[in-house]
């Protein structure tokens, strides 16, 4: 036996495998270390619950050199691979039809925590990663808003949050990588040593390699959090006020929604937050000066820095009392050009309604600054201030033709808002060819394109985005 096989082996496909090879002894090695064999169901789907395709195999390895060992193997064996974090794609991006699926899980250590960075492993969730920094009064300088993602399936596609005006997306705040290219190779890259990897593993869709660590930067995490939520009659107003509150740059995260109201209409809503240390609190008036939101009606609330990060976990759990987070998610998001950000968004608004976006769903929509974002593969239009703009519905039901319906006006709305100028952030749910990613990708397809015949020859990695 190759130490390549024993490795497999010993990574725990042996049961999970056996029931659908055909020309692989799986079985051998799996009593070994049978808690090592990932769940084959499980891997089949994604948050989004709209596709479904079966690998042949999950692995569950704890080191790089067992997914080394899994990619030399899959290479000979012809087996497309896909890592999976957290599983929190919603198109079938993490799955492998008939190949094999990494799971990322039990590579999740926290390393080396320094005061301007910290080691992790790519399978650890932002939340482990927050909970070990914040102790010693630090923080990543972007948090996406859930912190229940994997940071290699962040990076993997970019990683926004409150913050990015400011830092730019997780991918900016990477300091160096550990990946295994699709070869079986493991390399570190950094911006001064493999340079085109690391560019093209950042926010590069998982296509040249799977992230198994990451160098982190850090930054003192403030102590308090002060957030704004403030309602609008309309679109208009809301957007000016963004506007304002980003120009005079009022608060440390700005951002918004539109929500259903309940009636068959939306209401509009500014978020703006604010970091604070001891007792020195944040002046309201001065913040709130000038706009014209309708006072009476908005919601200030103080808490930490770390309770505000993770205040998406009591909407998780809304959603999950009310049985709708399990429920299929054919959310589109999408980065709306800042000069005709207010008519794109109003267009759309016009052909949704709110029982397209379901009771608890929202859309997104808030101005960010993007000179902080330089991810050569984060793709946004060229302006200095972008909307993202992001459709995130909660359907109540699981009626398959009703979903269907809303993924095939996903792709409807992408292709009027790509003429618009606007970008997809790409986590949506709608399917796309290979020439809608040559277009996605623009001006940078050609050097990815390059990368990826060189670090992943085989086209094994990654194939539920089919971009090559
Ligand atoms: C409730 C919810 C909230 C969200 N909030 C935000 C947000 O605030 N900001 C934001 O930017 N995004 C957000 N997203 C989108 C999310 O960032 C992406 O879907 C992300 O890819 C999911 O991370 P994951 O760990 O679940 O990855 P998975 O779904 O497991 O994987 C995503 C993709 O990355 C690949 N991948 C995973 N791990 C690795 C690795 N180690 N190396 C290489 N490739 C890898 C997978 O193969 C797959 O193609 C949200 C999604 C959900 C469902």
């Amino acid at each position: 036996m190759t130490s390549d096989r024993r490795t497999f082996l010993g990574a725990g496909l042996g049961v999970a495998a056996a029931a659908t090879s055909q020309s692989w002894d799986f079985t051998a090695g799996a009593a070994e270390m049978p808690s090592r064999e990932g769940n084959r169901a499980e891997a089949s789907t994604d948050f989004g619950r709209l596709i479904h395709r079966e690998p042949r195999a999950v692995a569950q390895p704890i080191s790089s050199a067992e997914v080394a060992s899994l990619l030399r193997l899959a290479r000979a064996e012809r087996l497309k691979v896909a890592a999976r974090g957290q599983g929190h794609s919603i198109y079938g991006r993490s799955l492998s039809e008939n190949g094999i699926v990494i799971d990322m899980g039990r590579l999740n250590s926290i390393r080396d925590l320094r005061p301007d960075r910290v080691v992790v492993d790519a399978g650890a969730t932002w939340k482990s990663v927050l909970d070990a920094t914040l102790p010693q009064g630090l923080t990543p300088p972007v948090l996406t808003n859930y912190l229940g993602l994997s940071v290699g399936g962040t990076i993997a596609v970019g990683g926004i949050g409150g913050s990015s005006s400011r830092y730019g997306m997780q991918t900016d705040n990477v300091l160096e990588l550990d990946v295994v290219t699709g070869d079986g190779h493991e390399l570190t890259c950094s911006v001064g040593s493999n340079p085109n990897a690391f560019d093209a593993v950042r926010a590069g869709l998982g296509q040249c390699g799977i992230i198994t660590r990451a160098t982190l930067r850090l930054v003192r995490a403030p102590e308090r959090v002060r957030r704004f939520q403030l309602f609008y009659p309309g679109l208009s107003e809301l957007i000016a006020d963004q506007r304002r509150a980003l120009a005079e740059e009022r608060f440390d995260q700005l951002q918004g929604a539109i929500l259903p109201d309940g009636a068959g209409g939306w209401r509009y809503q500014l978020e703006g937050a604010v970091f604070y240390n001891g007792n020195r609190l944040p002046d309201d008036s001065a913040l709130l000066k000038a706009l014209s939101d309708t006072r009476s009606a908005a919601v200030i609330t103080d808490l930490t820095y770390g309770e505000d990060a993770a205040a998406f976990a009591k909407f998780e759990a809304l959603l999950r009392s009310k049985g709708q987070w399990t429920t299929p998610k054919p959310w589109l998001l999408a980065f709306l050009p800042g000069s005709n950000a207010e008519q794109l968004a109003r267009e759309i608004l016009d052909e949704l309604t709110p029982a397209d976006i379901g009771p608890f769903g929202r859309i997104t929509c808030y101005p960010m600054m993007t000179n902080a974002c330089r991810t050569p593969l984060v793709r946004l239009p060229a302006e200095s201030v972008v909307f993202p703009f992001n459709v995130i519905r909660v359907p109540p039901s699981d009626d398959r033709a009703a979903i269907e319906r809303m993924v095939a006006q996903n792709r409807a709305l992408y292709d009027r808002l790509r003429r618009a100028g606007a970008m997809h952030y790409p986590v949506s749910a709608f399917p796309m060819s290979q020439d809608d990613w040559k277009d996605h990708f623009g001006s940078s397809w050609a050097r990815f394109a390059e990368i990826k015949r060189r670090l992943d020859p085989a086209d094994l990695l990654t194939p539920g985005y089919a971009i090559f």
